[in-house]
């Protein structure tokens, strides 16, 4: 069993700072092209793939923007006879 991450970025909190792109290990996230309601730029996860759930951009965002998850992963077994 292996764990993996997931994040998630409620684009109405954001304000673009970029404090999670700079401390994410794993350069998961990135500003999108899009913008919010209030003007800023947000973020997104441009590599969802490498993130390990390790929280480390929750704990540094200012807004609580962002959400983290970690994901169970569980290998199947294949028998053959
Ligand atoms: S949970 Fe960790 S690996 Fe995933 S985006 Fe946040 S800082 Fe990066
Ligand atoms: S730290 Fe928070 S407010 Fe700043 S860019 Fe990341 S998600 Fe947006």
């Amino acid at each position: 069993m292996s764990v993996k991450g997931k994040v998630e970025v409620n684009a109405e909190l954001c304000k673009g700072c970029g404090l999670c792109i700079a401390f994410c290990p794993r350069d998961v996230l990135g500003l999108s092209g899009e913008v919010n309601s209030r003007g800023y730029k947000i973020v997104e996860p441009v590599s969802p793939s490498r993130c390990t759930g390790c929280a480390i951009c929750a704990e540094m965002c200012p807004d609580v923007a962002l959400t983290v998850w970690r994901l169970k992963r569980t290998k199947e077994a294949v028998l053959h006879d």
